[in-house]
């Protein structure tokens, strides 16, 4: 309705009004039009008519949008890339701080994934890697984000979670992962670190906790779940961080 009133309101007032309009066929198809509408005046200066002016543009507005899904999906995968994923974390903690609605991170890396590499080679380890985002992307909602955070590292954006939501989705993703068989690899186990938002916390520090549990979740002998609490999170980077204490290692 905004962009129609503003439509009426500028050509009323003897303006021209241009914009891209998403039109329907007969058919019913959509198509998008760039548009000008302007006003005509009499010689007293009276409005008598309007010439609108219109080109298809659908071609060049769909390869647009194509490009763009492009530059955000990952090309191994088809996951979305980290670049997009940050965007999306991005827009997770804005809705989060302004409509107080917790989101959820879980951090994904594949168990002993160097072993498949050296024992079956580089494109059995891109297959797997291929296959496991598949797994992790059909065991989420359709709402949910599957990002590929870095070589063999996904992250999970959920939306609208708490802390019993997002460990019941991570241990469903850890399960589903370790049902899946490669045919040459065999069965892999993944390691997942849970996160949920608490207000007043920014992405950054949601995610370096998400990090730190992940990193629970290896030391404590991988395919688990781990969640780490602020207060966990700071004694075990206390910990990582002093080279004199082997507890953690
Ligand atoms: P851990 O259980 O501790 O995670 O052991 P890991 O062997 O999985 O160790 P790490 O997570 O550090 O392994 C990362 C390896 O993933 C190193 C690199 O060779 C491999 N890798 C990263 N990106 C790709 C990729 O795009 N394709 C393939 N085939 N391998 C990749
Ligand atoms: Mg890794
Ligand atoms: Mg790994």
């Amino acid at each position: 309705p905004g962009f129609y009133r503003q439509m009426v309101e500028t050509v009323a007032n003897g303006g021209c009004f241009r914009a891209t309009f998403i039109n329907r066929h007969k058919s019913g198809g959509v198509y998008y039009a760039e548009q000008s509408v302007t006003a005509l005046r009499d010689e007293a200066g009276e409005i008598t008519h309007y010439v609108g002016v219109s080109k298809d543009t659908t071609g060049a507005v769909e390869r647009e949008m194509m490009l763009r899904e492009q530059a955000s999906r990952d090309q191994l995968s088809g996951l979305l890339n980290r670049h997009a994923g940050e965007a999306e974390l991005k827009r997770c903690q804005a809705l989060a701080v302004t409509q107080a609605q917790p989101y959820g991170l879980i951090l994904v890396d594949i168990d002993f994934f160097k072993r498949v590499n050296d024992q079956f080679g580089h494109a059995a380890g891109d297959r797997v890697i291929r296959t496991i985002g598949k797994v992790l992307s059909d065991s989420v909602r359709h709402y949910d984000q599957v990002v590929r955070w870095g070589g063999e590292e996904f992250l999970v954006i959920l939306s609208k979670v708490g802390l019993n939501a997002a460990l019941e989705s991570a241990e469903r993703i850890r399960c589903a992962v370790a049902a899946q068989e490669d045919p040459e690899v065999g069965r892999l186990t993944i390691s997942l670190g849970v996160g949920v938002w608490q207000s007043q916390e920014t992405e950054e520090t949601l995610l370096r906790r998400t990090d730190t549990a992940l990193y629970l979740a290896k030391k404590r002998g991988r395919n688990q779940v781990a969640f780490a609490t602020a207060a966990v999170e700071q004694a075990t980077r206390a910990r990582i961080n002093d080279p004199g204490d082997e507890t953690i290692r």
